[in-house]
């Protein structure tokens, strides 16, 4: 991991709200790192941070935007996730209702785990996170060995 992360922004729609303000919050810590989100919340993040820089001509800051999580962004996301590209993970899921793509944010709340990717489920601990001095160092990540399970791939 560098310097400069790769930071994953996803919400469910009662949580988007949350977010937004958090990235309000937080946007010139985040102008610094690059940040991937699933459609909605990408255009979202984007508006928001766009309002923050209006002041800033023609300053456009890219969201990279994945598909929405219902039509695959989530399992965009955890692809990513498996390849090494995303260095930590917002993710503002709703505890209340469940989601015609569940099955989608258990795999992704799972791939996060099996990287060892450091991953914000509230506001609380994405605070802590942005707030970390992790966040603009070098930082190697340890891994789990999940040499069994590579070998069952070969076999
Ligand atoms: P959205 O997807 O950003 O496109 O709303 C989020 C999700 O439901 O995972």
């Amino acid at each position: 991991m560098k310097a400069s992360k790769r930071i994953a922004l996803v919400a469910h729609d009662n949580r988007k709200k949350d977010l937004i303000e958090w990235v309000d919050w937080n946007y010139k810590i985040l102008l610094n790192h690059q940040l991937i989100c699933t459609g909605t919340t990408g255009m979202m993040v984007e508006q928001a941070l766009q309002k923050k820089l209006q002041s800033h001509d023609n300053f456009r800051f890219p969201v990279k935007k994945l598909k929405s999580g219902p039509l695959g962004g989530d399992q965009q996301l955890g692809a990513m996730i498996s390849e090494g590209e995303i260095d930590l993970m917002v993710f503002f899921w709703d505890p209340m209702y469940s989601q015609p793509h569940d099955v989608d944010v258990k795999a992704l709340l799972r791939i996060t785990v099996v990287y060892n990717v450091p991953t914000a489920c509230n506001r609380s601990t994405a605070d802590f996170l942005i707030s970390s001095p992790l966040l603009t160092e070098e930082y190697h990540p340890r891994m789990n060995d999940y040499i069994d399970y590579r070998n069952r791939e070969i076999t």
